[in-house]
């Protein structure tokens, strides 16, 4: 039998749902809980089963990772019946000039009214009226530590944190970098590096383009085709510094969420400077989603300007294999032919003035 000594040294589960803002915040989420001597439950992978689960209990127009987010909500608390949390954080403003997607400073709200849910453990991200430190002291309250014991967590997991992005900026890719995260291993960069003869900029939010089941391995898929991938990840961090003025001769606008003003800081670099860096862009946008079509076509007319193949995906629960590789491999055949024409062109133009 357990004794009382026992059992005050468990410690309390947490289960944390493997979608949305997992693919971008998991090392800190795991850094900072583990230092509050919380134990960790991910839910395993996205499957069909959470995929079909989420679907049924997102209602309307919902966009899809959210309605993934529900499945492995769900999935979470059939396997695990004995959670004391689930921890559902409430991202609204992680700088001061943007704000995350509406549905991200819902979603405590929106989980709390499923059925059977444990205590939602909440971390809000809210810089434009508290900063970080101050919800990781209200998250430490919660877990019966104090203020300093908080304080020194998150100064941990900031610092961990630091590292896992400097990680990617040395050329790890996200899934790669998680699983280590994931096993606690150290940050080693994958043995072989995989290289190809054309270049993409991938693009799109986290959860849609590094989730392999919901994007139907899309990454896989490209570089099956011979092509070397680049996410914004690995980007130097130099490139977000300067905020995003849409139309500057027309007045110019600001962009107002804080991921698409990423992707068009990343843009802004290959218009210009690193325009040969990359030979094409695929940008991989979920169904109903309103900040990600609305940048799209900015994107759209910029690649236009700049004769750079632009390629958009949209995804949802009813993607098709086929379809999907059909549009991939046409996409990369263009592409390499493209790239063979202008080189031809370069030498015949060098040939002529050299004579
Ligand atoms: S940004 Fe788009 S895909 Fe992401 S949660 Fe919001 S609506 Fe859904």
């Amino acid at each position: 039998m357990e004794t009382s000594e026992q059992t005050n040294k468990k410690k309390t589960k947490v289960g944390i749902p493997r979608a949305l803002h997992f693919y971008r915040y998991f090392p800190f989420w795991k850094k900072l809980l583990e230092e509050l001597n919380v134990e960790i439950v991910l839910s395993p992978p996205t499957n069909k089963k959470i995929v079909e689960e989420g679907v049924t209990h997102g209602f309307g127009e919902l966009c899809i990772p959210v309605k993934i987010y529900y499945g492995h909500v769900l999935r979470l608390l059939r396997d695990h019946p004995d959670l004391y949390y689930i921890f559902v954080p409430r991202y609204v403003a992680e700088v001061k000039e943007a704000y995350f997607c509406p549905k991200f400073l819902s979603l405590p709200d929106v989980i709390k009214i499923l059925p059977e849910v444990p205590k939602i453990l909440n971390f809000e991200v809210n810089v434009k009226e508290f900063p970080i430190a101050t919800s990781a002291i209200e998250l430490g309250k919660e877990l019966g530590r104090t203020q300093n014991q908080a304080l020194n967590a998150y100064r941990e997991a900031q610092k961990y944190f630091d590292e896992y992005h400097q990680f990617l900026r040395d050329g790890a890719p996200v899934n790669h970098a998680l699983r280590l995260v994931e096993r606690n291993r150290p940050f080693t960069l994958p043995k072989k590096k995989h290289t190809g003869d054309i270049k993409f900029l991938l693009l799109g939010h986290a959860y849609n383009i590094f989730d392999t089941f919901i994007n139907l391995d899309f990454q896989k898929k490209l570089r099956d085709q011979g092509v070397e991938v680049l996410t914004i990840e690995n980007l130097p961090e130099s490139l977000f510094k300067e905020p995003v003025i849409i139309n500057p001769k027309g007045g110019g606008l600001r962009n107002y969420w804080k991921h698409e003003e990423e992707i068009l800081a990343a843009i802004r670099y290959f218009l210009k400077e690193g325009r040969n860096e990359i030979d094409g862009v695929v940008f991989l946008i979920s169904f109903a989603c309103g900040p990600d079509s609305l940048i799209s076509e900015l994107i759209k007319h910029d690649m236009k300007v700049v004769r750079l193949p632009f390629l958009e995906i949209i995804m949802d629960e009813h993607s098709g294999e086929a379809g999907l590789l059909t549009r991939v491999e046409s996409f990369v055949e263009m592409v390499r032919r493209k790239k063979k024409k202008l080189a031809l062109d370069s030498k015949k133009t060098t040939a002529v003035k050299t004579l």
